[in-house]
């Protein structure tokens, strides 16, 4: 296999997601693997099944049906609130889905009842990270609607934390879940059955502190890069190199550090660093912003990330490198997230279905 593509060593995935799926079972929290920055591809969402994740979250209908219609038949969640135009596919999915709106929920109620299913379905609750979830003082109201509706199941309560401010799980906030669930059960004289804590971003509060009533979680990067997001740590005993993104030279020159001529913006709107600092062997590889994150990749010793624009990677190498020689990089969540989804990138072990 040559050119630009993502290795993926499965075992590895596996690996961690046994380790995440045993150190939750002993404090009674069942684990949901994310499969949203791997496409839904068959690989993936089998060995995570087979590694004991008990439902597969992902945020795309598109990737669900992906895994349904490759034989994945392990229970599924669709991670974000359903797009009013894509309601029927969900219902006919089978798949729980995530929901804070109350005419979304009237609708998937309508679909459901016509189609003679009944939809699970998950609220979320906000707790202070401002993406997803109803206010606190309005989840009663939104579960008092879920029940009037009989195609409608309620199967779970969720929270979503550290995606968009970083905001940490605390007992304090975690806490909050645990009496909201209580209350929804001394209200209306259910029980509910999932509390899904969070993501990743958990685990550190998982580790160290009472769950409550939070017996779910759903992990997506420390599965994959076996890293907490919070701080970016290594997670001990997980493998955090599963992936590496392979990239070829097209170009090694010896060339000055400074650019000359007058200066204006580049092609993404921002300015050059003019700083001199002598000769360099400049080395360009056969991938750009296109197809990852150039400022999430972690570069072999030797190499220095220069730039990136759409198509190019420059680097800074200790020598002068042949047309053809590759680069290999460990990439972060958000470069993984990018090499997944461009189809400039290949991806032997987890496109193969
Ligand atoms: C992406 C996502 C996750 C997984 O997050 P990680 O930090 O990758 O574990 C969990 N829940 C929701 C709602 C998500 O969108």
């Amino acid at each position: 296999m040559r050119g630009l593509r993502l290795e993926v060593d499965l075992d590895k995935i596996g690996h961690n997601t046994r380790e995440l799926v045993d150190r939750m079972g002993h404090r009674n929290i069942s684990v949901t693997a994310v499969t949203k920055a791997m496409l839904g591809v068959h690989g993936f969402a089998s060995v995570v099944s087979s590694a004991g994740a008990c439902t597969l979250g992902d945020s795309r209908i598109e990737n669900i049906e992906r895994m349904r219609s490759t034989g994945i038949d392990t229970p599924m969640l669709l991670l974000r609130s359903p797009a009013p135009s894509q309601i029927d596919r969900i219902v006919e999915s089978g798949a729980m889905s995530v929901n804070t709106e109350v005419d979304v929920l009237s609708a998937l109620a309508s679909v459901a009842r016509s189609a003679g299913r009944v939809h699970d379905v998950m609220v979320m609750v906000e707790l202070g990270d401002l993406r997803e979830g109803v206010m606190p003082d309005q989840v009663v109201e939104t579960v008092r609607h879920i029940l009037e509706l009989p195609s409608l199941r309620l199967a779970g309560v969720g929270a979503n934390l550290a995606c968009r401010n970083g905001v940490e799980p605390s007992a304090r906030n975690m806490g909050v879940l645990s009496s909201i669930v209580e209350s929804i059960e001394e209200t209306f004289g259910v029980g509910i059955g999932i509390i899904s804590g969070g993501n990743s971003a958990n685990l550190d509060w998982a580790f160290d502190s009472e769950p409550g009533r939070v017996n779910n979680l759903r992990l997506g990067e420390s599965i994959l890069l076996g890293r907490e997001p919070l701080h970016r740590r290594p997670i001990a005993g997980l493998h955090t190199d599963a992936f590496v993104l392979v990239a070829e030279v097209i170009e090694s020159k010896r060339k000055p550090t400074k650019p000359w001529g007058r200066t204006g913006q580049n092609s993404f709107g921002e300015t050059a660093d003019l700083d001199d600092r002598g000769d360099i062997w400049q080395t360009i590889l056969a991938v750009g912003r296109q197809d990852t994150d150039a400022t999430d990749l972690t570069a072999p010793s030797g190499v220095d990330i220069l730039a990136a624009s759409s198509d190019h990677l420059i680097l800074r190498t200790d020598g002068q490198m042949r047309p053809g020689q590759e680069v290999r990089f460990e990439p972060g969540y958000a470069a993984l997230l990018r090499s997944m989804t461009s189809p400039f990138v290949s991806s032997p072990a987890c496109r193969a279905l």
